[in-house]
C-alpha cells in the first residue's frame, strides 16, 4: 500500500474514532439528562404523596374515633402509585394496592427495606420473560399512633424506563448510521485533502527521477575522462595523479547514489518491472559472497556462507543479487578488521530464509526501526567514509516487499547484527 493510501486510511480511522468518542459521550450525556429530568419529577411526586399520606394518617391516628376512609387518601393517587402503611409489628394498617403482577415483589422490597427515611430508591426485578419491572419507592415515618408506623409509597416506572431505553436504542442505531456515514465521508474527504499533496509529491518524484536520470550521462563522461587522464603517460606529477584518483572516487560514489536514487524512485512508482523466474537462491548467495571476498580479505574478515542448499525461489535475479549484496556489503562495512560475516540458509514452513550475520558494531534498539528509512544512517561520518548514502537498506526493503517476503533485524549493540530475509516459494498470483 502506498504512503498516500496508508495516510488516507489513518486519517479516516482517526476521524471515525473522534466521531465515535463524540457520539458515545453525547449519548451518555443525553441518557443522563433524560434520566435526571424524568426521574426527578417522579421523585418529587412520590415524596409529596408520602407526605400527604403521612399527614392524613397522622390525623386519623390522633382521632381513632373517626371512621377510616381509604378513598380520601386514595383519591390523591393515580394508577401507578401505590402505598402500604405498616406499624412496627409488621401489621398492615392501610394501603392502596399495587397491581397484582408486582405486589409480591413490592412486599418483598418492603420486608427488606434499608433506605433512610425520605430517600428514594429504584428497585428492579426481572420477570420470566427476561423483562425487568422497575419501581421507585420511598418511605416515611408517621407520628401519632400507639405504635410507630411507616408508609411506603411507590410508583411503577417500568414503562418510563422501557420508553427511555427504546429512545436510547434508537439513538444508538442513529449514531451507528452516523458513524458509517462519517466513515464514508471521512474517507472521501481524506482523499480530497490528499490530492494536492499527492500531486506535489508526484511532481517532486518526477523531478528527482528526471534529474537523477539526466545526471547519469555527465557522470559517465566525467568518469571516462578521469580514466583517460589516469592512463595518460604525460601526467607524472604524483599530486595530479592523486587529484585524478580522488575525482574518480567521488564520481564513483555519485554514480552509485544516482543509481540507488533511481531504483528507489522507480520502485515507488511501481515502474520497477520485475522479471520473476525461478532461481536457485544458494547460487545467488554463493556468487555474491564470492564478489565480496576481496573486500572482506582486505579487512581480514572471515566471510563465509554455510548450509547452502539448492532451492529455487521465484524472484527477479538481478534484484535478488542486489539484495544479498547490500546485506553482505553492509556486514563487511560495519564489522571491524578481523571479525566474521556468515551467510546462512534454511527452510521453514514453505519459506526459504537466509541470514547475514556479522560480529560488527551492532545497532542500538532505537535505531533498528529507522535503518530501513531512506537516507538514514546511524553514524553519518562513518557511513559516508565507507561510501554509504543511507539508501541500501531502503532498497533492500523494497526488493523484499516486491517479492512478498519479510526482512528482520536482530542486533546486540557492540557485538553484531543479523539480518534475516524470509522469501516465499510461491508468489501470490504468480509463479
Ligand atoms: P549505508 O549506505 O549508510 O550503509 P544503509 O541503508 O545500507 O545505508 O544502512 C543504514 C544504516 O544502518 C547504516 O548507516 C548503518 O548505520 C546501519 N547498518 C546497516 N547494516 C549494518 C550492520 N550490518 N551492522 C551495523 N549497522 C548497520
Amino acid at each position: 500500500m502506498g504512503i498516500f493510501k496508508r495516510s488516507r486510511m489513518r486519517l479516516t480511522i482517526a476521524y471515525s474514532i473522534v466521531m465515535f468518542v463524540f457520539l458515545s459521550a453525547l449519548i451518555s450525556l443525553v441518557y443522563k439528562a433524560m434520566d435526571w429530568s424524568i426521574f426527578s419529577e417522579q421523585e418529587k411526586e412520590i415524596r409529596e404523596m408520602a407526605e400527604n399520606i403521612a399527614t392524613t394518617q397522622n390525623y386519623y391516628n390522633q382521632r381513632p374515633d373517626l371512621s377510616f376512609d381509604e378513598n380520601q387518601i386514595y383519591r390523591n393517587s393515580n394508577d401507578r402509585l401505590f402505598f402500604y402503611i405498616f406499624d412496627e409489628n409488621r401489621r398492615l394498617l392501610s394501603f392502596s394496592r399495587a397491581t397484582f403482577r408486582i405486589e409480591p415483589f413490592i412486599l418483598d422490597v418492603i420486608s427488606k427495606w434499608s433506605l433512610r427515611e425520605n430517600s428514594v430508591g429504584i428497585f428492579a426485578k426481572a420477570n420470566e420473560q427476561g423483562r425487568s419491572t422497575r419501581v421507585m419507592m420511598t418511605s416515611r415515618k408517621i407520628d401519632g399512633g400507639r405504635v410507630p408506623q411507616t408508609v411506603y409509597v411507590g410508583k411503577d416506572v417500568t414503562a418510563l424506563y422501557s420508553g427511555m431505553q427504546k429512545a436510547i436504542y434508537i439513538m444508538i442505531f442513529l449514531a451507528f448510521i452516523a458513524l458509517i456515514l462519517s466513515l464514508i465521508f471521512g474517507y472521501f474527504l481524506a482523499g480530497r485533502a490528499m490530492k494536492p499533496i499527492e500531486q506535489a509529491y508526484e511532481r517532486q518524484r518526477q523531478f528527482a527521477a528526471d534529474a537523477s536520470h539526466e545526471l547519469r550521462t555527465p557522470l559517465a563522461v566525467v568518469m571516462a575522462s578521469a580514466d583517460l587522464l589516469m592512463n595518460d603517460p604525460s601526467i607524472q606529477n604524483p599530486f595530479l595523479k592523486q587529484v585524478i584518483e580522488d575525482v574518480r572516487d567521488e564520481v564513483k560514489k555519485m554514480t552509485r547514489l544516482v543509481s540507488d536514487l533511481l531504483t528507489v524512485i522507480r520502485s515507488e512508482n511501481n515502474a520497477l518491472s520485475l522479471n520473476i523466474q525461478r532461481f536457485d537462491l544458494s547460487q545467488i548467495i554463493e556468487q555474491q559472497v564470492r564478489i565480496m571476498q576481496p573486500l572482506a580479505e582486505q579487512k581480514q574478515i572471515d566471510l563465509r556462507s554455510i548450509d547452502l542448499e539448492s532451492v529455487e525461489v521465484p524472484c527477479d535475479e538481478q534484484k535478488m543479487k542486489q539484495l544479498v549484496l547490500i546485506l553482505v556489503d553492509n556486514a563487511v562495512k560495519y564489522t571491524p578488521d578481523g571479525g566474521s560475516v556468515t551467510v546462512k540458509m534454511w527452510q521453514s514452513r514453505g519459506r526459504v530464509n537466509f541470514s547475514v550475520e556479522d560480529t560488527g558494531i551492532g545497532i542500538k534498539p532505537e535505531d533498528r526501526e529507522k535503518i530501513f528509512d531512506r537516507f538514514y544512517r546511524v553514524d553519518k561520518a562513518r557511513s559516508r567514509a565507507m561510501g554509504g548514502n543511507g539508501l541500501g537498506l531502503a532498497i533492500a526493503m523494497e526488493i523484499v516487499q516486491l517479492h512478498q517476503g519479510e526482512i528482520d533485524v536482530e542486533s546486540e549493540f557492540g557485538h553484531g547484527t543479523k539480518f534475516i530475509v524470509s522469501l516465499r516459494t510461491k508468489l501470490k498470483g504468480g509463479i
